[in-house]
């Protein structure tokens, strides 16, 4: 079996030839064939020098260049493209992440499950980063009802057609495991040991924190209405439109009975409220639009098995 190991690096020179060495090691034992994918992530230090050396030596390291900093979901998105193996390895390039466990993730994946993701227990980061990692897993598992207990571990394991189907953006990475269960994939998680970063220094700092909500509104938008996206704004625009046609329907009457009503501030609300329906409602179908023309160019569903 040919396994590829996809690893993102943004000024990471020092641990580079280490984790190399590691999983060298490592998969020798085990007697799979393998390849390493170094993704440089536009790195300033001699990240490059270093990747371009282990290749010149040893054909099983490959490596990808990027021209800037693009992020660690386009880093695993190029690196997944590049990726020849039967099982597709991800891993930080910092060490953090040990390649004893390569054995074990295999084992889960033979017991037929799909994704295998790393669960860091205990977990070696100072508290400042362990607290709001607590907050959003509990929120992703309530939210995608995945139920993994660390969806920010860059250690996993899956099969090559997870790889293959899984589209990231921006900073969609956190989200493998669960972009995954919603195209119908098994994943489960396993524990897996963790080390304290020994070189460099953590590149996402506090910002990660008001980032993860907004990619966490747009990942549980993404699971529940990529395909109906009016059932959506659809709701949220007939609710306001009824209130605001009752609102102006009594006013009407008041007026047909002789009142004045262009003093009222009801009226004001009634009109607002029509104005904003109309507006979630053309939102809606134009997300409809949209969908439906990916959609259909796409595929929407993942097969499994096909006979004959
Ligand atoms: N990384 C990357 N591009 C970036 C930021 C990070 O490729 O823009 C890589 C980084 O080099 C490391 C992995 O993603 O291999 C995880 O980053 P880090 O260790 O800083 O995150 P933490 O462990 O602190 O959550
Ligand atoms: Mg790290």
């Amino acid at each position: 079996m040919l396994l590829s190991f996809v690893i993102p690096a943004y000024n990471e020179a020092p641990s580079l030839e280490r984790l190399y060495k590691q999983i060298a090691a490592q998969v020798q034992l085990s007697g799979h064939d393998w390849e390493i994918i170094y993704v440089d992530d536009g790195s300033t230090d001699e990240s490059m020098q270093v990747l371009t050396d282990l290749h010149s030596r040893d054909p099983h390291v490959k490596v990808i260049q990027f021209r800037r900093n693009f992020g660690k979901a386009a880093a695993l998105m190029a690196g997944f493209s590049q990726a020849k193996g039967e099982v597709v390895f991800t891993m930080d390039a910092d060490l953090q992440d040990d390649p004893v466990e390569i054995p074990r993730f295999l084992e889960k994946l033979e017991e037929g499950y799909d994704l295998v993701s790393g669960w860091k227990f205990p977990r070696l980061d100072p508290i400042s980063k362990t607290a709001p990692s607590r907050l959003a897993n509990f929120a992703i598992r309530l939210g995608s009802g995945l139920k993994l207990h660390d969806f920010n571990c860059g250690y996993k394991a899956m099969r090559a057609e997870v790889a293959r189907e899984i589209k990231l953006y921006g900073e969609l990475h956190r989200y493998v495991p669960v972009l995954a269960h919603w195209r119908g994939f098994n994943v489960t998680e396993i524990k897996v040991k963790h080390h304290p970063r020994q070189f460099g220094h953590s590149k996402y700092g506090l910002r990660r924190l008001s980032r993860g909500l907004f990619d966490f509104i747009t990942v549980v938008f993404l699971i529940r209405y990529t395909r109906r996206p009016l059932h959506f704004f659809g709701w949220m625009g007939l609710i306001s439109m009824l209130l605001g046609v009752a609102i102006n329907g009594y006013l009407s009457v008041l007026w047909l009975m002789g009142e004045t009503i262009g003093h009222r501030p009801l009226l004001t609300l009634g009109t607002l409220l029509i104005m904003i329906g109309v507006q979630f409602f053309s939102l809606g179908l134009l997300a409809e639009m949209l969908s439906y023309s990916i959609l259909s160019r796409e595929e929407e569903f993942t097969i499994r098995k096909q006979l004959g």
